[in-house]
């Protein structure tokens, strides 16, 4: 059968050649042979030179998604098969088991399997279907999957799909989440990270149960040369994944702060999961932009403006959409001064960004700015990103979405 074709407009083959794998509408000048959602095609540049092939969506801006920049491949179950297992095979080299058995296996466009994630938390695998292309071919990518893990890591217990994203409204799709094969996972799970115990809901919790993404950082705050006897402020503190790193490595006080106040709860649950009795912490349900003014305006002890030795910054996602880039500066930056102004001389921030769409330069500037209206003097001591089990592709700068900075200030 010969395949749908798109042909793109003059000049518009460039990132496609240099293995961008997102096809814009506005690159392309005719859609040939009719594509239903999903289907695949054949992606040429105007002269009708062959390009790539990909999955299609008429109703995505991306128009199509590249599989493949090898003519002669075929798209079949060997090839995602394939693909499957080489992010697996990827994940072992890391060596995360036995001390981390939550970690993500695919990542999508990253591992050459755009719109597909999966995260492993010990028996059970979540999946987010983030495209059409995908999702028309869920169950055979979760049969193959299950195959696949079964073989190269051991049993799966249950497969849950946490597509219950926004972005899918881009593609057309509404969201989902539910059990998709075998066991349901217990709300408490119990996953290690780093030899440290953390319980995951995998149906309910956020992104598929924790935030995988940070988990070097929180390695870092785990070292004692750098929290050992300090009083902490860990904002964002959803699980209380830093706080856990920060008590193990002897934090004298730990001040956790996140806007629900079950997750606050749970941060308890999981102090206590791994054996620490620690009356002297906190856990405060607030709002972090007014808490952090609360604080400024009233040094928590008698006229001292510099009340934390350590704050960790690690807010949600500020910036969906090239439009949200300035607002979701103002925000960093207003979160970075206050915390700034908090800190005691010598003290440290680590602060994150993991809105994609603020690039790693654009954050220092926004933090370079925080620290001068702040009228303290820092020093970056460490540049941060994403954890290895979130592989950034080269030719899509756009996988690199989590970018930190450690800082020393006076
Ligand atoms: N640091 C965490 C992940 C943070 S995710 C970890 O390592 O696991 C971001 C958190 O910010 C979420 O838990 C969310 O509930 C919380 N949040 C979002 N908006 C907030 C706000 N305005 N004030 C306080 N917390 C907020």
């Amino acid at each position: 059968m010969e395949s749908a074709t798109i042909q793109l407009k003059t000049g518009r083959e460039k990132p496609i050649r240099n293995r961008h794998p997102w096809l814009f509408s506005g690159a392309i000048r005719r859609v040939a042979g009719n594509p239903q959602p999903g289907d695949l095609v054949n992606v040429v540049a105007a002269d009708g030179r062959w390009l790539a092939q990909a999955y299609f969506n008429p109703h995505s801006q991306i128009r199509a998604r590249i599989l493949s920049w090898n003519e002669d491949e075929a798209i079949d179950e060997a090839f995602w098969d394939g693909k499957i297992r080489q992010a697996i095979a990827g994940r072992r080299l890391l060596q995360l088991e036995p001390e981390t058995t939550a970690y993500r296996l695919i990542n999508a466009e990253a591992d050459g399997l755009p719109g597909l994630v999966v995260d492993k938390y010990g028996d059970f695998l979540v999946i987010q279907c983030l495209t059409l292309g995908i999702d028309r071919r869920r169950e055979m990518l979760t049969d193959l999957l299950r195959t696949a893990v079964a073989e190269m890591l051991g049993p799966v217990t249950g497969i849950v799909e946490r597509s219950d994203v926004s972005v899918r409204g881009q593609e057309g799709l509404t969201e989902v989440a539910a059990l998709r094969w075998g066991e349901r996972p217990s709300p408490t799970l119990t996953v290690m990270e780093n030899g440290r115990r953390f319980q995951a809901n995998l149906l309910e919790g956020h992104k598929t149960g924790l935030y995988l993404d940070q988990r070097d950082n929180r390695a870092l705050i785990g070292q004692p040369a750098l929290v050992a006897g300090a009083e902490v402020l860990n904002l964002f503190a959803y699980t209380g994944g830093f706080a856990i790193y920060a008590a193990a490595a002897g934090a004298k006080k730990i001040v956790n702060l996140d806007s629900s106040a079950e997750l606050m709860q749970q941060a308890q649950q999981n102090m206590a999961l791994n054996g620490y009795d620690r009356p002297q912490d906190e856990y405060v349900v607030a709002d972090a932009f007014q808490a952090l003014r609360h604080y400024r305006d009233n040094g928590r002890r008698n006229g001292d403006e510099w009340q934390f030795d350590v704050i960790i910054l690690d807010p949600p996602k500020f910036a969906y959409s090239q439009g949200d880039v300035e607002r979701a500066c103002r925000g960093y930056k207003d979160l970075n001064w206050l915390a700034f102004r908090l800190l005691r001389p010598g003290g440290l921030l680590a602060t994150f960004s993991c809105s994609g769409l603020v690039s790693a330069d654009l954050f220092q500037k926004v933090v370079f700015g925080a620290v001068v209206d702040a009228g303290r003097t820092g020093q970056i001591i460490r540049q941060l990103g994403q954890a290895a089990d979130h592989p950034i592709l080269l030719t899509f700068p756009e996988s690199a979405y989590l970018k930190g900075l450690l800082c020393r200030v006076w």
